[in-house]
């Protein structure tokens, strides 16, 4: 007998090793509560995950699969992947177990240790789950020493042909369309494009019972389960997507910088959870989104804004993790060691902007990108918070968080780690860049033009201080070394009155 084991994010609807009507083969799910435990993974998370594998395992059964599945209630409850597969090697006679690479490095290498301690092969092979393997990608990084998310995303526009001409042109005349993209909250209130309601997923008694599992086993864990507010099936994701691209796609583009106070979606698509648990695949959504411009649904600017992100950023980021792995997960370039802030599970900050994004993750486990990367990321890259401790904040707090997408995104993209590996320049930004993108500073106790004084933004000299702090190491970056040279004009009084200030507001998070 034959068990092809399916992993919690690799819940794909054409699963390349399953034989329909099989009688030799065996399907084998689990959902572990030491895995579960591993980090306080947030509520939300953890339910979307196991309810998804639950509807999973239900619709093999149906096109007559044989699924074994170990829930979170069944004993021994504190069983790990090896035990339960022992157990069923036992049961069923069980001589080799298949899968498909797992998606996160410490798994994947955990395989052969796995198979020694189980007796039996366990075998694993490629993954349709992103378009590039990882071989492909470390032959095109070979050799470069700045890797480009632009020259990537070129090229596989090129070679899937997506967005372009009969003549093998972008599509348009650029392939870059962000500069039609940076809509301000300023324009936001101008213009006040209508902002579609969220649809609530209908109800569902799989997620029900999750939830109640999830909220009785992990009751320490941030958010709460039973608000999950996206759905957990296949057909739910589809729904999801088509909403999306009939609702949203249209206005993606110009307003995806954009921060608006009780929009915590805005135009963006909620499509990470899906694409990461392999209910939707990168190349349906990003196809769905080329045909509703092809079609007169959306501009070119908002598609190619999105497809971007997804054949872009996505396998981009997925790339540099395969790449760099192991030795990723402890790169510190700026040398930052502080310990997270007391609010950071709380979100009890006056920093109105930091605190309304920290009460969107516990409350939907979903910030927007903006919200990761210019709010939160920025804060904590500012205040020198020590990468470890932000990526396992990262990890936890997210719904479609997994350790591929969260190392490059934390420590590379927000926290510049790993030195510009693939960030030409840090993120920082001082308050006028919150103030023109969102609305938060409108009813924040702090005042973003105040410079000095008790009503000051913090941005405001936590910026500067992170100049002064790494202007040796940052100097000679063509694309901030102006910041450096400003820091420096600074007179010693006012250098010294920034660097106390810092000093003051971070011990004060502590
Ligand atoms: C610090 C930080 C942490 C992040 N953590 C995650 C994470 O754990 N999981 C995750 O999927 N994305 C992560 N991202 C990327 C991005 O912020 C989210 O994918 C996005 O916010 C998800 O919301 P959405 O589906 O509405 O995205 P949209 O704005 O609608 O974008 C469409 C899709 O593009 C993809 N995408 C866009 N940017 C990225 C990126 N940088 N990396 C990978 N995929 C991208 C996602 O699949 C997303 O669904 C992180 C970004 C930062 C800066
Ligand atoms: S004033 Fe400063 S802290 Fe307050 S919302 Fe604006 S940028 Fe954030």
């Amino acid at each position: 007998m034959q068990l092809v084991w399916i992993l919690g994010d690799q819940l794909l609807p054409h699963h390349p090793l399953l034989r329909q009507g099989a009688k030799d083969q065996l399907v084998g799910m689990i959902e572990s509560v030491p895995r579960g435990s591993h980090l306080r993974y947030h509520q939300q998370k953890l339910t979307l995950l196991y309810a998804a594998m639950r509807h999973h395992a239900n619709a093999m059964r149906k096109a007559g699969h044989q699924v074994l599945y170990h829930s979170l209630s069944d004993e021994p409850r504190k069983a790990g992947y090896a035990d339960i597969l022992a157990g069923w090697i036992r049961k069923h006679k069980i001589r080799e177990i298949h899968l498909l690479d797992p998606n996160e490095y410490d798994t994947l290498h955990s395989l052969p240790g796995l198979s020694q301690k189980l007796g039996i092969p366990v075998l694993n092979h490629r993954s349709p789950q992103f378009l590039v393997p990882k071989e492909e990608f470390a032959d095109w990084a070979a050799g470069k020493r700045h890797l480009l998310m632009e020259s990537h995303y070129r090229r596989l526009r090129a070679k899937h042909n997506i967005l372009m001409t009969r003549d093998g042109q972008p599509e348009g005349g650029d392939w870059n369309l962000d500069d039609q993209n940076r809509k301000t909250f300023r324009e936001f209130s101008k213009e006040k494009p209508a902002v579609p309601p969220l649809a609530s997923p209908e109800l569902d008694p799989v997620v029900a019972e999750v939830a109640k599992d999830v909220a009785r086993l992990f009751p320490d864990h941030p958010g709460k389960a039973k608000d999950l507010w996206i759905p957990a099936t296949r057909e739910g994701a589809l729904a999801w997507l088509k909403l999306f691209l009939r609702e949203r796609l249209e206005k993606f583009g110009p307003w995806e910088d954009a921060m608006v106070e009780g929009q915590p979606v805005l135009f963006h698509s909620v499509l990470s959870p899906f694409l990461n648990l392999g209910l939707l695949s990168p190349m349906e959504c990003i196809q769905a989104a080329e045909r509703a411009y092809r079609n007169g649904k959306a501009p070119l600017n908002s598609v190619e804004g999105f497809i971007r992100q997804i054949l872009g950023w996505r396998e981009f980021i997925h790339g540099i993790y395969w790449l760099k792995m192991p030795e990723y997960r402890k790169v510190n370039f700026l040398g930052a060691e502080r310990p997270l802030p007391r609010w950071a599970y709380t979100g009890e900050t006056e920093m109105r902007c930091v605190s309304q994004a920290i009460q969107g993750a516990i409350d939907r486990a979903y910030n927007h990108h903006i919200q990761r990367l210019m709010v939160l990321g920025n804060y904590f890259l500012l205040g020198g918070y020590d990468p470890k401790a932000v990526l396992r904040w990262y990890t936890e707090m997210y719904l479609d968080a997994y350790d591929w997408v969260m190392v490059p995104n934390v420590l590379g993209m927000i926290l510049f780690a790993d030195g510009g590996l693939f960030a030409t320049k840090p993120y920082a930004a001082g308050a006028a860049y919150q103030e023109k993108m969102g609305n938060h500073c409108t009813s924040c106790r702090f005042d973003p033009k105040k410079k000095e004084g008790p009503n000051a933004c913090p941005f405001h000299f936590l910026y500067w201080n992170f100049y002064g702090n790494h202007a040796k190491t940052l100097g000679r970056n063509p694309r901030i070394g102006m910041m450096v040279k400003l820091w420096e004009k600074k007179g010693a009084e006012e250098q010294s009155m920034i660097r106390r200030e810092a000093q003051k507001f971070l011990d004060l998070q502590s």
